[in-house]
């Protein structure tokens, strides 16, 4: 049965074309002022919706009345107010599996060029500063055989592990809810408590979800558990760090550098001291972004979408009852 399909992020025409071949499509972005009324107003009508980075809860969803599944274009679901979505038994999809190689590359990015200071070094050139051979005080840190430690060891965590361990000789820590058996790298990854493997590491990485429990999980005690002079990397969300700590850290010389790809406010306040802080390294939330991996999510969510709203259970179904 026809059905209405409210798209509240833009997804390639043909996705489109397969949407509109068994539903009535309504397009708008809230994110967009001219397009926001339009979203409220398309919300009683939709029985699904497909998109990414807006806000849904309560307050943004009470005239969906008619709504049956939600499908994001995204992995982390800290978007969705999950309790509501139970209790008015609308079903949430995601896009696990197909972003994690390309995420892990961008973990592993962060790490090569904070430690190696690439953007302030590549800068250096394009200011016309290279004059002569760099000093000392130019050097970086090696990543090749230093100790990692991976906060959330579930499928981008593991992807890191493998880049750090198999690659570049690392020692992988991971923190994790649970032991995990990975085979390709046995005798290389253990697991071990925050402190533990705080006070361990040469460089954290955060690959963590979003959940009230992760929450500001990074704050002054976990920083100053780190050693001094290691790296500290964010390719999960930003809420989980604090960043008046992680700025403390930094500016007490007690870490080195930090390499984020997300940030407690997105896009970045322009006053915010990360943007410019001379051992930071932003990106601007690119975890998952290259053509073939944005596209391989929003085919996977359109898929999902589909085929909820034909009562069929998709590969990304979220289980919405273990949340
Ligand atoms: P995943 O497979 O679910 O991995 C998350 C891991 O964290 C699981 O192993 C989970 O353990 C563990 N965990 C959860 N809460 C924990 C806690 N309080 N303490 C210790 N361990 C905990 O998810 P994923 O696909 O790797 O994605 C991870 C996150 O990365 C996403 O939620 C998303 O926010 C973020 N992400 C960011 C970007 C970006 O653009 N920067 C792109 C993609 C994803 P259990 O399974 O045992 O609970």
């Amino acid at each position: 049965m026809k059905q209405t399909v409210l798209v509240f992020r833009a997804i390639p025409e043909d996705l489109l074309g397969r949407l509109k071949a068994k539903h009535d499509v309504l397009v708008a972005d809230p994110r967009r002022p001219e397009q926001q009324q339009a979203f409220y107003d398309a919300l009683p009508l939709a029985h699904g919706m497909i998109g990414s980075s807006v806000k849904l809860g309560p307050a943004e969803l009470a005239a969906a009345k008619n709504l049956k599944v939600i499908s994001s274009i995204s992995v982390g679901v800290d978007n969705y107010d999950l309790a509501y979505l139970r209790e008015q038994e609308i079903q949430l999809c995601h896009t696990p599996g197909v972003l994690t190689e390309t995420t892990a590359d961008t973990v592993f990015t962060l790490i090569m060029s904070s430690c190696r200071r690439v953007v302030e070094l590549s800068n250096l050139v394009r200011d016309g500063n290279w004059t002569r051979n760099i000093g000392e005080d130019r050097f970086g840190w090696d990543v090749n055989r230093k100790t990692l430690a991976i906060l959330g060891f579930g499928r981008i965590g593991q992807a890191v592990a493998r880049r750090a361990a198999l690659g570049f000789g690392m020692k992988v820590i991971y923190v994790n809810d649970t032991e995990v058996e990975v085979p390709e790298l046995a005798g290389r990854a253990r697991r071990a408590a925050l402190d533990e493997a705080l006070a361990s590491a040469d460089i954290v990485c955060v690959t963590l979800p979003l959940t009230p429990e992760t929450h500001g999980l990074m704050g002054p005690r976990e920083f100053g558990l780190m050693k001094t002079g290691s790296f500290f990397v964010n390719g999960a969300r930003g809420p989980i760090v604090q960043e008046d700590a992680l700025l403390a850290a930094l500016d007490a010389g007690h870490l080195q550098g930090a390499g984020l790809d997300v940030f407690a406010r997105e896009p970045l306040p322009l006053d915010s001291p990360l943007r410019t802080h001379p051992r930071v390294t932003p990106l601007p939330h690119i975890g998952s972004a290259t053509h073939e991996t944005r596209r391989a999510m929003a085919e996977m969510a359109t898929d999902s979408l589909l085929a909820v709203l034909d009562g069929q259970r998709p590969a990304g179904w979220f289980d919405l009852a273990r949340a």
